[in-house]
């Protein structure tokens, strides 16, 4: 079988690599580019290890034009791009704005500069839920128009969407809401290198020892326990969804669309925390702290448009998310040991 490149822009990183071995397995062949700043090389292996193949991976910085250049001019089959390379942390991105705006931007302009020059016309943007800011109605559909952004990560998926829908490409944004889990190897899964902001590796270093304890970031939201609610969506579920959004955007033509990705529940952080108890049979010590800059209280999905359009539905469930993430915090606990020995 003849299969079709597509490149994958921060395929190392956590849900680029859960994509890379959907794609393979779903008969493309992915280029994989990353700069390795917040991913890993292991990420890469790892796929390699569960694919039983090597993967064509580039070490180049997405918003370096030359490297870029180099790379495009090189692989000439290229049929489309998932664009996952960006910085993606809510509160880093409070604290040093400029790096947000710059790299998730700049790296943005130049993919799209390079795919009209060599002519690519597809892409899948890796956007979010924060387009939306605080939304007015509940569960939120793609119609909901974008309020103020909560963070300059936020206001930097606004921007992005706004200029690929100016651009004259075919595109799919897909909105995630709260990625979580791993691949059932537990040899993929969040290597970023700083340290972990997101709340399910958070609870995964309580419950290793990592970390003694953790804060739940306000306790007096207006939700039912009075902590944050959001949509928790399996990482498979959501590297799935990508090849679909592929498969739909290469077999049609004039596509320019936006869908969410959620399972379409809202679940509140203290309700995580219960559940990673009781599935992984651990204790999490935890504490109430402040409420936490830039955070949304309430977002979950209306994910019907995805459903009827792609034929998408999650099939993964919450609690298997909870017990990968677990198997690949210890997983991963063990690799980096091994390495420093
Ligand atoms: N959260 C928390 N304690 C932590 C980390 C996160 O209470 O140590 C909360 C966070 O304030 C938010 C929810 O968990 O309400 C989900 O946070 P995450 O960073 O995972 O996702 P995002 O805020 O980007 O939706």
């Amino acid at each position: 079988m003849n299969k079709k490149d597509v490149l994958v822009t921060g395929g190392a990183g956590y849900i680029g690599v859960h994509t890379i071995v959907e794609l393979y397995n779903s008969g493309y062949k992915p280029i994989v580019v990353d700069n390795l700043s917040n991913s890993s090389i292991k990420n890469i292996k790892g796929a390699e290890q569960i694919l039983n193949d090597k993967i064509t991976f580039y070490q180049y910085d997405c918003s370096d034009f030359d490297q870029m250049d180099k790379l495009f001019g090189e692989q000439i089959n290229i049929e489309a791009v998932i664009h996952f390379a960006a910085f993606k942390s809510v509160e880093e991105s409070v604290r040093e704005p400029q790096k947000y705006y710059t790299n998730n931007i700049g790296s943005l302009e130049i993919i799209l500069d390079l795919m009209k020059k060599y002519k690519v016309s597809n892409i899948i943007f890796s956007s979010s839920c924060t387009v939306y800011g605080s939304p007015d109605i509940l569960p939120v559909n793609e119609l909901a128009s974008f309020k103020k952004a909560e963070s300059p990560y936020g206001e930097t998926k606004q921007l992005c969407e706004k200029l690929i829908d100016s651009s004259k490409t075919n595109s799919i944004s897909l909105r995630y809401f709260n990625p979580v889990g791993s691949h059932k190897s537990g040899l993929i899964g969040d290597c970023s290198s700083d340290k972990p902001n997101n709340l399910v590796p958070i609870i995964c270093e309580v419950a290793s020892g990592k970390r003694n304890s953790m804060k739940i970031n306000g306790k007096d939201y207006d939700t039912d326990d009075g902590t944050c609610v959001r949509d928790y969506i399996h990482v498979v579920d959501l590297a799935r969804a990508h090849v679909m959004a592929l498969d739909h955007i290469l077999n049609n033509t004039n596509i320019k669309t936006a869908y969410n990705l959620g399972v379409g529940k809202g679940v509140s952080v203290q309700e995580v925390i219960n559940s990673f108890e009781k599935i992984n049979n651990l204790k999490i010590s935890y504490e109430i702290g402040p409420r936490r800059v830039g955070d949304i209280e309430k977002i979950f999905s209306d994910n019907s448009k995805i459903n009827d359009e792609l034929n998408w539905f999650p099939i993964m469930s919450f609690e298997s998310a909870l017990e990968s993430a677990w198997r690949w915090e210890k997983n991963h606990k063990k690799i980096l040991k091994k390495d420093s020995n």
